[in-house]
């Protein structure tokens, strides 16, 4: 059982190198017993998120109490904001299918994602604004799913207070500010018709948009820039309601796992590399667990140990601060599966310029990037494991998306393993689901709209 945790071994020519590099490498290495650790203090953060007391997981009420039933019907504008571009949509379902779909992208500058919030929340009513005048529409009356991919104080379905901004955001006014109140009065300010519906974690989107494709779906989970996850849980074990739900038995609760350690309760697991990535972060000492496992910090954390080994005359050359990109660590993998060096040592030749870079010194960095792969897909399985124990059903689905999940070329293979191995008893099925944020947005308008009239009724 403890040797299935460890990353496929370093073989270099030189077994006295390989074996410093392996010591330097050592702490990010984890073994069963720490991963299983790991899961007792996240069942425990998880538990006391639930009762309110203090935690570093949210566990925040969505008040999305059911999943799609076939059934939604409707056109529905969707918002997407949480990555590097905003997304503004318009779908139309029919008996629960999608039949229409118009998706127009703006670039976020880095001047409006660190501005005030006010200037960005212009901007994107301006962008709906656009997106509505081209269509012809912009006299039409709209439903509206926006998908806010931060951390949020939820009051109902469809109003929420960001806590905190996370990833590349950071603007100024926005905490504690109802974001959905918000956006409307800016939409309103255009004369545009717009009601927002709802108000959504792109987790929450994923999971609805996985439990429309696939019967049994559970848990939602983004592996991106960032990533968190959410699941379906008793409505009677939530703590946080602030509206009557009696005839509620299932809530989707939104765990807020990237801030996972906040409070120190994960302080056993961090290395150097760790503490320089968070000191070089926008938003240095929190987000713990999002820097072991996110797109935005896995390039950061090869440059960490990379530069390391350089140091101790391991590497050829510390790479330029910046250079390497989570993209660079998938391609690694890649060649490093395919027992290739040759686009590793193409890009090792970018980013480390004027340095002499071996095949050698290719299987380093090859290693490197497959070490910090093994240990975010360890991290990621803790918590999905742990949340299947939790929910104890016969078999459910997780529905997946972001970046890292749909382009790491080994990702989703090492999250089945360790999966498997943490909750032996349990089955699951990994199933990627594409567009939580737009398709799982609208189709949630629509479930809140039916909602809406059952309770009217
Ligand atoms: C946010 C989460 C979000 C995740 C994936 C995190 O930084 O706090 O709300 O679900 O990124 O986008
Ligand atoms: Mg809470």
């Amino acid at each position: 059982w403890a040797l299935q945790f460890l990353p496929s071994p370093l073989r270099l020519d030189d077994k006295a190198r390989t074996q410093k590099v392996e010591t330097r490498l050592a702490d990010l290495i984890l073994s069963g017993d720490v991963l299983r650790r790991v899961g007792e203090v996240f069942e425990q953060e998880l538990e006391r998120g639930l009762q309110e007391k203090p935690s570093s997981l949210q566990m925040e009420n969505t008040y999305v109490p059911e999943l799609p039933n076939g059934t939604e019907e409707g056109v529905f504008l969707a918002l997407d904001l949480g990555g590097t571009n905003f997304r503004v949509l318009l779908l139309e379902l029919k008996a629960g299918e999608l039949v229409r779909q118009n998706v127009k992208q703006y670039h976020i500058s880095n001047a409006l994602r660190l501005g005030t919030g006010d200037e960005l929340f212009n901007f994107l009513a301006d962008c709906v604004q656009d997106f509505l005048q081209q269509l012809g529409m912009e006299d039409q009356e709209f439903s509206l799913g926006f998908t806010f991919s931060f951390p949020m104080k939820q009051h109902s379905i469809s109003s929420g207070e960001l806590i905190t901004w996370t990833k590349s955001f950071k603007c100024s006014g926005l905490e504690g500010v109802d974001v959905a109140a918000l956006l409307e009065r800016c939409l309103q300010a255009r004369n545009l018709d717009v009601t927002v519906r709802v108000l959504l974690n792109d987790t929450t989107g994923t999971l609805v948009a996985g439990a429309h494709m696939h019967q049994n779906v559970g848990i939602g989970v983004i592996l991106g820039t960032g990533s968190n996850g959410c699941y379906m849980e008793r409505a009677s074990r939530v703590r946080h309601w602030e509206a009557a739900h009696d005839s509620v038995r299932d809530v989707c609760v939104d765990v807020e796992w990237g801030a996972f350690g906040d409070n120190g309760c994960l302080d056993f697991l961090k290395t150097d590399f760790d503490r320089e990535v968070d000191a070089g972060s926008l938003l240095a000492t929190s987000f713990t667990f999002e820097k072991y496992i996110g797109g935005k910090y896995l390039g950061s954390l090869l440059t960490s140990a990379l530069s390391a080994l350089a140091r101790a005359g391991l590497f050829p050359a510390a790479p330029t601060p910046d250079a390497l990109q989570t993209a660079h660590l998938s391609l690694f993998e890649e060649d490093n599966c395919a027992g290739e060096v040759s686009r590793t040592l193409t890009a090792l030749s970018e980013v480390c310029p004027g340095a002499t870079i071996t095949a050698q010194d290719a299987l380093v960095a090859q290693h490197v990037a497959h070490v910090i792969s093994n240990r975010a897909a360890q991290l990621v399985s803790v918590c999905i494991a742990t949340l299947l124990r939790r929910m104890d059903r016969a078999h459910v689905g997780v529905a997946v998306d972001g970046s890292v999940f749909k382009h790491h070329p080994r990702i989703a293979g090492l999250m089945h393993k360790y999966i498997a191995l943490l909750a032996p008893q349990h089955s699951f099925e990994l199933l990627g689901a594409e567009d939580g944020s737009g398709k799982g947005s609208a189709l949630t308008a629509a479930i809140a709209a039916r909602l809406a009239a059952q309770y009217k009724r």
